[in-house]
Order: C-alpha cells, then sequence, then structure tokens
C-alpha cells in the first residue's frame, strides 16, 4: 500500500491528470506531472512538473527517481519507455495493456479472444488487404487508424470501394482497421477501477451522446434495458481480469436495437464520461485510480442522484470564460473549467455537471445553462 505522504507520478498533464491531482492533494499525497506543455492544466495543480516530451526517457527516469508509483492521462505514452520504468517502479496500468488498449486491431482481437461482442474488423497494411477487407467485411463500413486515433479522427466512413481506396491513400503507411459499420441505437460506457489486488468496482453505466465525434453529454443512469447493463457489466469484469489491468479505465460500448452491447473500444484511464462521478458517486473515478495504483481499498462506485455532464468547448471566438451567473445560482451544478489559456474551437475546455431527481430534469438545466456559455 502507498499511503498518503507518498509521491504520485503523472504521465500527461491534461484535464484528467488535473483532476486526479486534485483528488491525491486532498487526500495528502504528493504529486508530479511530465508534460511537454509548460503550466499546463495538471501542473497548476500539483506539486512539481517535469517539462519534456513522452518518449524523453531521461525526463521519465527523472520522474521515476521522485515517485513511489507512476499512472497516466494520456495512452500514447510509448510503450517501450513504460518497459523501462516498470524495472525499476510500479507503472499503471502497465505496459501489456498499453500495447493492447493503443493498437485497435489488438484491442478488438482482444474483445474477440475474450468473448466479448464486437463488429466485424479485419486489418489493412496494404492494397490486397483493403479489397480482401471490402468482400469480407463489406460497407458500409469505417477505415480508422489503428494507432493515435481519438475524438473521430484518423477514420473516414466508407460508402463503396472508391472510398475506401481514398481513405487509404490518405492514411498510408499505417496500420489500419476496417470495421464493418454498426447500426445502433445509442453509445454508453462503463468505467471501472481494479486495484493490485485484483478488487474490482463498476461505476453506473453513461450513456453518451457525441457531436462532431467528439462528447457533448453523457446521461447518468443510462436510459438502457437492464439487460444491456448486465451484458456490459459482465463484459467489463472480463476485460479487467483478461488484461489484469490495475487503474480506473473505461470501456465504450454501442447498444443495438435488439439490446445486445458491442464493445467498441477500450480507454485504459478516467474518461471523459466519467466525470459526473465527481459529484454523483461516493468517489469519483479519479479517486479510485488513486487508490487503485496505491493498493488501497477502492470507493463506492455507488450513484447518490441521478446526473447530466455536458461538456464546455472552446469556439475559437475569445478565451474568457463568461454568462456562468445563472449556473452559479443554480442547485446541484457544478462548474468545472480545465485552466486551458486558449479556447481553440472543438477544444475541451471544461464540463458542467447537473444532479437532480431525474435524469430528464438534471438534463434539461443542464442544455439550459450551458446556452448561456460564451467565450469572448
Ligand atoms: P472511436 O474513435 O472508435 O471511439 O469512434 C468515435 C465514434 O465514431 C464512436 O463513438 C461512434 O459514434 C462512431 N463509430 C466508431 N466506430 C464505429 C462503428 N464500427 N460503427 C458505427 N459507428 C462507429
Amino acid at each position: 500500500m502507498i499511503t498518503p505522504g507518498a509521491c504520485i507520478g503523472i504521465l500527461g498533464g491534461g484535464q484528467l491528470g488535473r483532476m486526479l491531482a486534485f483528488e491525491a492533494k486532498r487526500m495528502g499525497y504528493f504529486v508530479i506531472v511530465l508534460d511537454p506543455t509548460l503550466d499546463c492544466p495538471a501542473a497548476q495543480v500539483c506539486d512539481q512538473q517535469i517539462v519534456a516530451e513522452y518518449d524523453d526517457l531521461n525526463a521519465a527516469l527523472d520522474l521515476v527517481s521522485k515517485c513511489n508509483v507512476i499512472t497516466y492521462e494520456f495512452e500514447n505514452v510509448e510503450v517501450t519507455i513504460v518497459e523501462e520504468l516498470e524495472k525499476n517502479i510500479g507503472v499503471y496500468p502497465g505496459s501489456k495493456v498499453l500495447r493492447t488498449t493503443q493498437h485497435r486491431f489488438l484491442e478488438k482481437s482482444f474483445f474477440k479472444d475474450s468473448r466479448i461482442l464486437v463488429t466485424d474488423f479485419a486489418l489493412v497494411q496494404n492494397l490486397n488487404d483493403l479489397k480482401q477487407a471490402a468482400i469480407k467485411i463489406g460497407f458500409p463500413g469505417i477505415l480508422k487508424t489503428c494507432r493515435f486515433g481519438y475524438d473521430g479522427k484518423g477514420q473516414r466512413v466508407l460508402k463503396n470501394l472508391k472510398d475506401a481506396e481514398n481513405a487509404f491513400n490518405e492514411f498510408k503507411d499505417q496500420d489500419l482497421i476496417w470495421e464493418k459499420m454498426v447500426d445502433f441505437d445509442k453509445e454508453c460506457s462503463v468505467i471501472a477501477s481494479r486495484n493490485l489486488s485484483g478488487e474490482i468496482v463498476i461505476y453506473p453505466i453513461s450513456e453518451n451522446i457525441h457531436k462532431d465525434n467528439i462528447l457533448d453529454i453523457s446521461i447518468v443512469p443510462a436510459r438502457i434495458s437492464e439487460k444491456s447493463k448486465q451484458q456490459a457489466i459482465q463484459a467489463v469484469k472480463t476485460i479487467a481480469e483478461d488484461l489484469e489491468i490495475v487503474g480506473t479505465f473505461c470501456v465504450e460500448f454501442f447498444v443495438l436495437r435488439n439490446g445486445e452491447v458491442m464493445a467498441n473500444e477500450i480507454a485504459p484511464r478516467p474518461h471523459n464520461s466519467g466525470h459526473y462521478s465527481i459529484e454523483a458517486c461516493y468517489t469519483s473515478q479519479f479517486e479510485n485510480q488513486l487508490r487503485a495504483v496505491c493498493n488501497l481499498p477502492l470507493g463506492s462506485p455507488d450513484l447518490i442522484m441521478p446526473a447530466v455532464m455536458v461538456n464546455i468547448l472552446g469556439d475559437g471566438q475569445g478565451n474568457t470564460f463568461s454568462g456562468a451567473e445563472d449556473l452559479l445560482k443554480a442547485k446541484g451544478v457544478y462548474l468545472h473549467l480545465y485552466g486551458k489559456a486558449v479556447a481553440k474551437a472543438q477544444r475541451k475546455m471544461g464540463h458542467i455537471t447537473v444532479l437532480d431527481q431525474s435524469v430528464d430534469q438534471a438534463l434539461e438545466k443542464a442544455l439550459n445553462l450551458r446556452q448561456q456559455i460564451n467565450w469572448i
């Protein structure tokens, strides 16, 4: 057990690192973050920042020398660096989890091997693979880069062979995956935490609405059937155990029209769709990340009240946040801003969580209040 007073190292200093650092500081830990951007969101609330690129082994070893355990908030950390660090210190979730979750084909193959329902898919490394996938998986499909995709980046919808060839040429020299397009009813996600001793807690399922491929709204509890919920929970338990994940992670699912759930991807870290847990659950996804990597007993993930989280994105019109008056007057409304200096269009700048007696009431309130916010 790594107890308060010890030092937590975080690779990556965005909002997820910041929210972890808040919890760690509250609980009496020291926190050091490694991130290339000086004064990044997490650095503003940490004890120290090491300003370095993620592939700078010496900087990462410097972090190790100062910390008792390492975690990350950014899953594209180089696996080879994590393997080096693991020789000296616990890094959670470790290189095995990263290797699988950094590569969409390995990730979907893992789902299949673990008997978790997943869409049809094929690896595309050359033009011949592309033609084979067109026959085997077919249209409509989605061609995605296997690595470094997020918020819909690095993916193209394929309606015909011409689309496929265009996308292939655009993504040249990268491993690609051809997925069959899923005709889903809803999207949902499940956050879970698992500590080194193997204890697992699973959060209430979030129903997610995306806009322009970026998470827009999370509604908890998700408005899906009990059967769908149980299937998702079972899949998450299997994933946690088969991958031996230590930390907080998220699995995104499609809910099909027949109620079955199909896994889409794993984020081996806290997730935007779990931000509601900060106010709506007894223990947040960030506190349980801390507890898990420190091998402390996990806290209850139970929901205290229905919740809706809406993201606040930049719009490129200004960097000063305005219009929060009504929001600050309202009951059960929590404003989070991540301390980013520039509110570029589509950049995640913050979020609002609303707790209310029902998700319908919370949703209405959240959408009304968000409308009044703007960047000037
Ligand atoms: P991803 O980067 O895989 O999380 O994809 C981003 C979003 O694209 C998802 O949240 C879905 O809305 C959509 N999407 C991704 N893969 C598929 C698929 N195979 N079928 C239908 N929609 C998809």
